[in-house]
């Protein structure tokens, strides 16, 4: 029988033996998963573990030691930050102090400028800029109401869906985000998630994303990597993550378990 016949489909992420030591720390250490087109893959693991580097060897702002990061069968490792950014790995970023006195509006039009390497120009602002595809972006992510109000007076849950927008009108095919929720109460933190996995489901893009809160891993990942020093101990589905004994033992230590994290993390005595 013909292998590539029965074989999956080619993953649009596809990271290998992946690894980077800060001095003697190995921060990522032969680290290996694929991301599926139209997932949304959570990346947890206890502080230290090595997210946040996994994350920006993926985005280009760390060179990877050693190892492997492909996007459709072409290799990131080595290429600048900007050059993966067109190829499609977005990933979002908190408005900067200088952009929040812009209205929302703006901030994505901003946005699609620097895509196509126009510089932005304060005596030339982008008010005429794209504007109805700026426009189709806030609708996607529910802020068309608000386009023309000011980021620095918007709701905090506001203000983290124009930063969503703001990192969807490049279109990309994967989007990386690092602690989304950090900060975000609750209720908010939810919204977030169900409007990120609405737009995976609507435009068949791919997430990868990192997350303290337990509650939204387990309710919105379709699939989960855990990390511990650096190196991957499991993946699975959510259910089978949660009863995973490696990931209770080394995750959370002894005698803690997922749901007495979530409590502490909310707050409650536990
Ligand atoms: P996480 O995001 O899972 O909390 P990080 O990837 O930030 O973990 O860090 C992994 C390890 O690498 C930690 O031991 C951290 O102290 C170390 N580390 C991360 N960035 C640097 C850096 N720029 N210089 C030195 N050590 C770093
Ligand atoms: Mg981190």
């Amino acid at each position: 029988m013909n292998p590539a016949a029965t074989s999956s489909p080619a993953p649009l992420l596809r990271v290998s033996q992946l690894g980077k030591s800060f001095g003697g720390v190995k921060a990522v250490d032969s680290v290996h998963f694929d991301l599926a087109r139209g997932e949304l893959l959570a990346l947890i693991g206890p502080n230290g573990a090595g997210k946040s580097t996994t994350f920006n060897m993926v985005n280009g702002q760390l060179r990877a030691d050693s190892g492997s990061i492909q996007l459709d069968g072409v290799e990131l490792v080595g290429r600048k930050p900007r050059e993966i950014w067109h190829m499609g790995v977005g990933r979002t970023f908190q408005i900067a102090e200088t952009f929040a006195s812009l209205t929302v509006i703006e901030n994505v039009q901003m946005a699609l400028l620097s895509q196509d390497d126009k510089l932005f120009s304060p005596w030339r602002r982008a008010a005429h800029y794209r504007r109805d595809e700026a426009m189709a972006v806030l609708e996607q992510v529910g802020m068309s109401a608000q386009a023309e109000r000011s980021c620095n007076v918007l709701a905090y849950g506001d203000v983290k869906r124009v930063e969503l927008a703001i990192a969807m009108a490049n279109k990309p095919k994967l989007l990386l985000m690092d602690e989304p929720t950090a900060g975000m109460a609750p209720k908010e933190r939810k919204e977030l998630m169900a409007l990120t996995k609405q737009l995976v489901l609507e435009r068949g893009m791919s997430v990868l994303f990192t997350e303290h809160s337990m509650d939204v891993v387990f309710a919105y990942a379709d699939r989960l990597i855990v990390l511990a020093r650096g190196r991957l101990i499991a993946e699975g589905a959510p259910l089978e993550i949660r009863d995973h004994p490696k990931v209770q033992e080394v995750y959370f230590g002894s005698g803690k378990t997922f749901e007495k994290l979530h409590a502490e993390v909310a707050g409650e005595k536990v």
